[in-house]
């Protein structure tokens, strides 16, 4: 899969997509990341990327001329275009796993109070946000994006079968992990685990799972419900 994120701070960049598992996907060519400045690609004195906004009001605006040729200067034909904002849809494991099939994605961060709307509407496809608060910078944004998203796309986490026990995938939160020591500070790991009956863990597990999301994530012990009523 390839990933172009287009920015004004490459330099955020180098740490985190150096370490770990996103590195050594890196390493072995299942992942190719290249950070792009959109600085490069202004036409105005001293490389100027923003400007006041139209209409009057605090902050600056990105100008539509640079994003939109960092944009066209790496689109193709199987390019999806998102822009990390505020304004998108909340992502999702569902729209993580859906993004982990495209070829390439283009991701476009944000900076100041935004980009110019017209480059949204004519050269972006989405618009997705990672939560209900506003960041400095869409940086981060593409960063949780790109990380998620890569756990889906094969050969990333080595089993491909890790993903599937994970948070949201059954529509319930993870059951409990625990591993060595059996006690820990007075605190034994819970017997079934170590009964070697599976099919006892495996009930044990999803009544776990079921009763930390019925105490933490309301909205989501309802629509496992009603599927389950389904
Ligand atoms: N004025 C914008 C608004 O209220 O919708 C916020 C602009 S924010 C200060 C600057 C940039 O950060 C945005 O263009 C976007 O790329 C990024 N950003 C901020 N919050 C985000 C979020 N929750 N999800 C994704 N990107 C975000």
């Amino acid at each position: 899969m390839d990933i172009d994120i287009l920015c004004l701070f490459p330099e955020f960049f180098s740490g985190p997509l150096d370490v770990s598992m996103i590195k050594r996907a890196r390493d072995r060519g299942i992942l190719n990341i290249d950070v792009i400045d959109i600085r490069q690609f202004s036409t105005e004195r001293f490389r100027k990327v923003d400007d006041r906004p139209y209409g009057g009001g605090p902050g600056m605006v990105m100008m539509a001329d640079p994003v939109a040729s960092a944009i066209r200067s790496r689109k193709r034909a199987e390019t999806k275009t998102i822009y990390l904002s505020p304004q998108g849809a909340t992502l999702t494991a569902r729209k993580c796993r859906e993004l982990a099939h495209e070829k390439h994605l283009i991701l476009l961060s944000g900076h100041y109070e935004g980009i110019d709307q017209r480059v949204i509407d004519s050269d972006v496809d989405e618009e997705l946000s990672i939560g209900d608060y506003v960041l400095t910078n869409g940086s981060l944004a593409a960063l949780v994006l790109l990380d998620a998203v890569s756990r889906f796309v094969p050969g990333v986490l080595g089993d491909e079968t890790a993903s599937l026990y994970d948070s949201f995938e059954q529509g319930l939160l993870d059951w409990p992990h625990y591993t060595r020591p059996e006690e820990f500070e007075g605190k034994k790991v819970p017997e079934v685990l170590i009964s070697g009956d599976h099919a006892k863990i495996a009930r044990w597990r999803l009544k776990a799972a079921e009763e930390k999301t019925e105490k933490v994530r309301p909205d989501l012990w309802k629509k496992y419900q009603d599927q389950k009523l389904q």
